[in-house]
């Protein structure tokens, strides 16, 4: 059993941070600057009793741009052949439209969402996390891809899942 997992979400929020972290590779672009990985980019993360893919994507922006709009279809293909999806979103930044779009998106394809809230090191921003729960995602976990905070307890919530 190899379960597709794709991590999805707007720029700069630490999915390719995540990957790499969950993967042990330096692969996936991380930078500062927002929706650099443009491309799906494919990892293996080691479990407790198998390995599942990671699929790390490029931002996604929900607008009209053309080149979003090649990105869109990139991130709607990865969700599309994933059995599970990671939509990543930032404490530090809190819930912004460009989240509620992606999802919206995402709910679409009938797909089983986690909700990860990444850069949650330090001090975890109790009003942003209610703004999170709010998107009536049962799975919410608080994490820092960055810190490594909170990845043992993924890793294990997605051997448990399958
Ligand atoms: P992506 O565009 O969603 O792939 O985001 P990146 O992984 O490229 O990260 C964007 C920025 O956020 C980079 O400067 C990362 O170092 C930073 N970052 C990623 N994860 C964390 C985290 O857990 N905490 C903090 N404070 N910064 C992070
Ligand atoms: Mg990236």
């Amino acid at each position: 059993m190899t379960p597709v997992i794709a991590v999805v979400g707007r720029p700069n929020v630490g999915k390719s941070t995540l990957f790499n972290a969950l993967t042990n590779t330096r692969d996936a672009l991380v930078a500062d600057l927002p929706g650099l990985t443009r491309d799906r980019q494919y990892g293996e993360v080691e479990l407790a009793d198998f390995q599942a893919t990671l699929v790390d994507t490029g931002g996604m922006l929900g607008d009209e741009g053309q080149l979003t709009g090649m990105m869109d279809e990139q991130i709607m293909k990865a969700v599309e052949e994933a059995d599970l999806v990671l939509f990543v979103v930032s404490a530090r930044d809190g819930l912004v439209g460009d989240d509620e779009r992606i999802l919206k998106r995402i709910r679409q394809v009938s797909k089983t969402i986690w909700l990860l809230v990444n850069k949650s090191e330090g001090r975890v921003d109790e009003m942003a996390l209610a703004e999170f729960y709010q998107l009536g995602i049962e799975h919410l976990m608080a994490v820092s891809a960055a810190h490594r905070k909170g990845l043992a307890e993924l890793k294990q919530s997605i051997n448990q899942h399958f």
